[in-house]
């Protein structure tokens, strides 16, 4: 697979992570529960946890939910941003909460004095901010012939001029629409423009299975052209959902591995075996050694259903095999090693992988 040149950028700490060049591409999601309902909260964080989310956000709505961040921080072990819209005495009092980062929208809070108080305070207490533009909550919208694109970059802009002017520089940058195109954009603008690093996402990208579709195309170009330094894959649903996809999404671009890459056929008349059922115990079986051999989350499999494509794909992999009615072929390294029976297929893989490839 061809390597990603990743855009360099100024680095910037969200508690433990670092976000921006050369660190991985970091994945976020955000919760859905009222912050005021702290156990909800913090328990939808722990299995955020346990999915592979890596940075948590939580909206804050009023000086009540300011107040729970402490309780909420005293949980969990993700980093923690707090997501302030409109009133930007919140976005102080969540950086005194303690919260590892700030996300503020520069089309609700704009004022010039306004954002001077949260760079002194950010500065002082060393929490980043994201300045999060957002399509739908543009304050120059109306009236102006200019596109959503250039708005979102010259709202985010003005934002950044304020906060150097106070010599503060941790700052993370997010351009979302629900539009790919002024979302790719936006964002391409603003690269050229700027060091800082790039939260990447395209808005209210709908339900999960048109959701993550739409999200791998916006996210998935600009990490392609190197843009982008931590993701969320927004999705109506829960959130779990969004790590999933962005860690699909980060490995199929070879970004991040967190599993052994799967390569299965879709299957066709040619196939004459259960591949779906063959393909799914063949992950399984990797999924549950994952712990003890790290090393096999950068191997790809291939799992083939005939001998037209299969043993191309299978050669090509890691490791494969290549199905066909009465047996099926491992390969090993480009190589054929030997034929094996159907009902064996997933264990003498393993048994493989196991003896001669990891650790
Ligand atoms: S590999 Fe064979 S069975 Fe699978 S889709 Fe291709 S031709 Fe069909």
């Amino acid at each position: 697979m061809k390597a990603i040149n990743r855009r360099k950028t100024k680095v910037i700490n969200i508690g433990s992570v670092k976000i921006g060049f050369p660190h991985p591409i970091s994945i976020q999601s955000m919760t859905t529960t009222s912050t005021a309902h702290v156990q909800q909260t913090v328990k939808q964080i722990h299995r955020l946890e346990e999915s592979g989310c890596e940075i948590v956000r939580v909206a804050v709505l009023n000086q009540k939910e300011v107040l729970c961040l402490k309780d909420i921080k005293k949980q969990i072990s993700l980093p923690l941003v707090a997501d302030i819209h409109f009133d930007y005495h919140l976005a102080l009092a969540a950086m005194a909460a303690g919260c590892d980062a700030v996300r503020i929208n520069p089309g609700n809070i704009y004022k010039r004095e306004h954002l001077i108080q949260i760079a002194r305070q950010a500065k002082q207490t060393r929490i980043p901010i994201r300045i999060g533009a957002n399509s739908g909550s543009l304050r120059y919208a109306n009236g102006l012939k200019n596109s959503a694109e250039s708005l979102m970059v010259r709202s985010v802009l003005s934002v950044i001029k304020i906060f150097e002017k106070e010599k503060f520089y941790d700052i993370i940058i997010s351009l979302k629409s629900s539009d790919i195109f002024q979302t790719i954009a936006a964002y391409e603008k603003m690269a050229k423009l700027v060091r800082y690093p790039m939260h990447l996402g395209i808005t209210a990208a709908g339900l999960p299975q048109a959701g993550v579709i739409k999200s791998s195309i916006g996210i998935g170009f600009l990490l392609i052209r190197g843009i982008g330094d931590t993701i969320r894959v927004s999705l109506t649903g829960k959130p779990e959902k969004e790590v999933q996809a962005a860690r699909y999404l980060l490995a199929s671009l070879g970004l991040r591995s967190f599993a052994p890459e799967i390569i299965s056929c879709p299957t066709c008349g040619r196939c004459k075996v259960n591949l779906p059922l063959i393909a799914g115990e063949v992950e399984r079986k990797l999924l549950s050694l994952k712990e003890r051999f790290p090393d096999i989350c950068h191997l790809k499999v291939a799992v083939m259903g005939c001998e037209v494509n299969g043993p191309g794909e299978a050669r090509e992999a890691d490791i494969g095999v290549a199905c066909s009615r009465m047996s099926a072929i491992l390969f090993a390294k480009g190589k054929k090693i030997k034929k094996i029976k159907l009902n064996s297929v997933s264990e003498e893989l393993i048994k493989y992988i196991k003896n001669e490839m990891v650790r």
